[in-house]
């Protein structure tokens, strides 16, 4: 039972939600009875509960979908790839549900949720077509004696870990080329934001996924189920989105078999603006970069760094269009920003701005923490915040924009460049000589040029330094989900 906000029954979320596991092809509850409630961020109340998974489920679920590897990959690839357009064009079909059910869940703004079902469908259309393009390689060797022959095959059994930020997204960027490239996965996404997963699976089945090739499995557990699937000796693959922290642990368990890690993992995004960037478009870009899914975002703008000349100018305006926003329900009309995932997210972002202006920052608009029902925290603009203060060192994962000044060139690049993260930076200057100079100082794995926002499913998404390993979308993200084999051949 689904307990729906009122208005919402007309979207078919009820007849689209599962709430029990996902194993070969059989929904069912988990081994042990238990379930999980699951809430609605934007009122604090429950809205149903899921099966909790345990050990036995997660491995009955590794074996199921090592049952359906070989099949799977031996199906042609026009076939899986026609599947994938099936799953892109069902989503798309049925976009508003999704966009509601994600808003629902994960507390996001209507207008991100949509945005995110049009990101998230167009990773299967996307690798629906890479399914038939996995190319290798054939040359002459140096020597001269033989020919070098490469073929890509599917890597085999994959884990796929998911977060709550983007509750569709982060499944179908892993799914759809895991698919695509003929391996079998297991899900396990947020336990936070487990019904669109489920959704998404019961869409996949019907475009003609067969058994077993996805299977879901949700759990209060993570960490032991988790780490008994990672010692499962079919598993050959970990592809993980979430926090560098528990990224660190993963890879760790990943080591004792050697398993092949992806991973996409916390972000610390620096935002430089120079003086001679166009100001209402740095603003207008920086309020995608920092309010796109109210700061929630692996690749939120984190640290405002800006010159000295446009710096008032551009901190006042950041203030004046963050603190016009309309915060409610997700899912409320004209509402562009919604709650934090749960209070423990509000508790901690209001004592890391609480801390700041103990140590001398100024609030230009927000800095109080929402009392009432729901998990609130409202736009935040702060200036004067100190170099060490955790609202710069770490994730703010909320919509906190704490403004820095600069003087030179340099000195906005190594404030950029002063993190343990570098998942993606962003630059504002009409000079573009500069600003791919710029660019190409940041350690960054992306980074955006006059535009607050890089995601693409067509291109490669990632970080590097502690931001992660290997990439998403693109080809690239296909080849995470295939070994090279090598054949020397004579004839
Ligand atoms: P999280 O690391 O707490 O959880 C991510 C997933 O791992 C969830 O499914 C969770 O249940 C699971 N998990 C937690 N502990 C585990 C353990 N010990 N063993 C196995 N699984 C475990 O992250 P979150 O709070 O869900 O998401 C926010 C984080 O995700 C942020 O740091 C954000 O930057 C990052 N993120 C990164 C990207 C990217 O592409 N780089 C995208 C989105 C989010």
């Amino acid at each position: 039972m689904l307990s729906l906000p009122e208005g919402m029954e007309k979207f078919g979320i009820s007849e689209a939600v599962r709430t029990d596991l996902l194993i070969g092809g059989v929904w069912r509850g988990g081994s042990a009875g238990k379930r999980v409630e699951v809430f609605d961020p934007s009122t604090g109340k429950v809205l149903t509960s899921i099966a909790d998974g345990t050990i036995e489920d997660g491995i009955a679920a590794v074996e199921a979908a090592a049952a359906a590897a070989k099949s799977w990959a031996a199906t042609a690839p026009r076939q899986r790839g026609e599947i994938l357009r099936k799953c892109w064009e069902l989503m798309m079909s049925r976009a508003e549900m999704f966009a509601q059910l994600i808003s629902l869940e994960n507390g996001k703004a209507l207008p991100d949720a949509r945005g995110e079902v049009a990101y998230a469908a167009e990773f299967f259309r996307w690798f629906s077509e890479e399914a038939v393009r996995i190319n290798g390689d054939f040359s002459i060797a140096p020597s001269g004696n033989n020919r070098i022959m490469v073929q890509y095959q599917p890597i085999g059994v994959s884990v796929l870990i998911t977060p709550w930020n983007f509750p569709a997204a982060m499944a179908t960027r892993k799914m759809a080329p895991a698919l695509a490239a003929g391996c079998t996965v297991v899900l396990k996404p947020a336990t936070e934001t487990p019904l669109t997963a489920f959704a998404m699976a019961a869409l996949m089945e019907e475009a003609g996924v067969p058994k077993g090739v996805v299977n879901v499995v949700t759990t209060s557990n993570s960490g032991p189920v988790v780490s008994a699937m990672l010692h499962h000796p079919e598993v050959r693959k970990l592809s993980f989105t979430g926090s560098t922290q528990v990224g660190r642990v993963l890879l760790r368990e990943a080591a004792d078999q050697v398993i092949n890690c992806s991973m996409e993992l916390g972000g610390n995004a620096p935002f430089v603006v120079f003086d001679d960037a166009d100001l209402n478009k740095a603003l207008d870009g920086a309020m995608i970069a920092k309010m796109r899914n109210g700061g929630e975002a692996c690749t939120a703008a984190n640290r405002f760094y800006v010159q000295s000349g446009i710096a008032e100018r551009f901190a006042s305006g950041l203030a004046q269009r963050m603190g016009a926003m309309k915060q409610g329900a997700g899912y409320g009309a004209g509402v562009a920003v919604g709650p934090l995932i749960n209070q423990k997210a509000v508790d901690r972002i209001h004592g890391w701005v609480q801390d700041a202006v103990a140590r001398g920052a100024s609030v230009l608009t927000g800095g109080t923490a929402g009392g009432g029902d729901g998990y609130y925290y409202p736009p935040t603009v702060i200036t004067k915040v100190p170099a060490d203060s955790a609202l710069v060192r770490d994730e703010i994962f909320g919509p906190v924009a704490p403004v820095t000044i600069f003087e030179t060139l340099d000195e906005a690049v190594a404030l950029a460049n002063d993190s343990e993260y570098g998942l993606i930076a962003y630059v504002y200057t009409e000079d573009l000589r500069k600003g791919m100079q710029v660019a190409d100082r940041f350690e960054a794995g992306m980074v955006g040029l006059n535009r607050g926002i890089v995601s693409d499913p067509a291109a490669p998404f990632g970080g590097v330094k502690q931001s992660g390993l290997g990439r998403e979308g693109a080809h690239h993200g296909i080849l995470e989900f295939c070994e090279a084999k090598y054949t020397a051949v004579s004839w």
